[in-house]
């Protein structure tokens, strides 16, 4: 999608604070519908002119000096000609700054959160508060840029312990990649461009689209790789010893989640977990399979059948699958 605002996005996702941006790098983004709505909710806030500009009323190219009178009146000055002054529309010569307070609290009222956000790191990274979906509650961040991971877990995990809810929803602005971090159950990102568009009106919020991101994107079954918890529904079942086989099966699957992997494809990544520890005698893949699979339900009980399935992929293999448990 290339959206008006999605430009913009991108656009706060590489640059650094404060965003600014030139009256033709605007205009070269929205319409003049937009650039006004954007204008009046004060989320583009000019801060300014350009204080020199190309001169055309000669022909030597030089830098002439802007003089802004009124918003409705300015001129250059070219020193070279017999008629210095030539008028401009001042408002060709503005320059705008994205407001970034203005343009977070815009957010928290659409999401309908209850308390005012707040920045954490400079004007990088916010907390915009707890969002309930389903009776499912999310604290919701937004990351304006991605900077090095540890600079926002921190944040990330003071947030955590000092509130009972651990799903953690990530707004960010543009579209490049994030770092994976190293926090359980690993938190979610959404574009803003996913998030918000425009219309007639002004920017809207598309909340479907944010409900079913966490939804379907927080799982009620949780496997902890920090220390082989299985966590079904927030009770925990059992323990998985780290560096097993059995860890590694699981792990395998909680990597991808809802993905039918083929035995091979288990056996391969637990292999190469395990390293030396491998067995090196197994004969079979799917029977090894099977007896992993028969050592974790010893382990954790018959409730496994609740999140761990044998299946076949969409090419027949047999395969095994972990999904979320309803
Ligand atoms: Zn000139």
């Amino acid at each position: 999608m290339d959206s008006s605002l999605s430009k913009i996005f991108n656009r706060l996702d590489s640059s650094f604070y404060p965003c600014e941006f030139s009256y033709a790098d605007l205009i070269g983004m929205l319409s003049e519908r937009e650039f006004s709505h954007l204008r009046k909710d004060d989320i583009l806030r000019q801060n300014g002119y350009q204080t020199s500009v190309r001169c055309d009323a000669c022909l030597d190219g030089h830098l002439a000096e802007v003089v802004i009178i009124s918003t409705d009146e300015g001129y250059f000055i070219c020193n070279r000609s017999m008629e210095p002054k030539t008028p401009i529309n001042p408002l060709l010569y503005s320059q705008w700054q994205w407001n970034l307070p203005v343009f977070m609290k815009k957010i928290g009222k659409g999401l309908q959160l209850s308390v005012d956000p707040k920045p954490l790191s400079e004007s990088d990274f916010w907390y915009l508060g707890i969002k309930t979906f389903n009776r499912m509650s999310v604290l919701v961040f937004y990351l304006r840029r991605i900077v090095e991971t540890a600079k926002y877990q921190d944040f990330m995990i003071a947030q955590q312990t000092g509130s009972s809810v651990k799903n953690i929803l990530i707004l960010k602005s543009g579209d490049s990649s994030v770092p994976w971090l190293n926090i359980q159950p690993p938190p979610l990102f959404l574009s803003l461009e996913d998030l918000l568009k425009f219309e007639k009106s002004g920017i809207v919020f598309n909340l479907k689209q944010i409900k079913d991101v966490v939804t379907t994107g927080f799982r009620n079954i949780f496997f902890d790789e920090r220390n082989g918890d299985v966590v079904l529904k927030s009770s925990t079942l059992g323990n998985i010893t780290p560096s097993s086989p059995e860890y590694f099966f699981l792990s395998a699957l909680w990597r991808s989640f809802d993905i039918p992997l083929t035995h091979q494809q288990i056996v391969t990544y637990m292999d190469e977990g395990l390293g030396e520890a491998r067995d090196k005698n197994k004969k079979d893949d799917s029977q090894y399979c099977a007896t992993i699979k028969s050592k974790i339900v010893s382990k954790l009980g018959e409730d496994v059948d609740k999140f761990l399935t044998a299946t076949r992929t969409s090419g027949g293999l047999p395969a095994y699958r972990m999904f979320n448990p309803r």
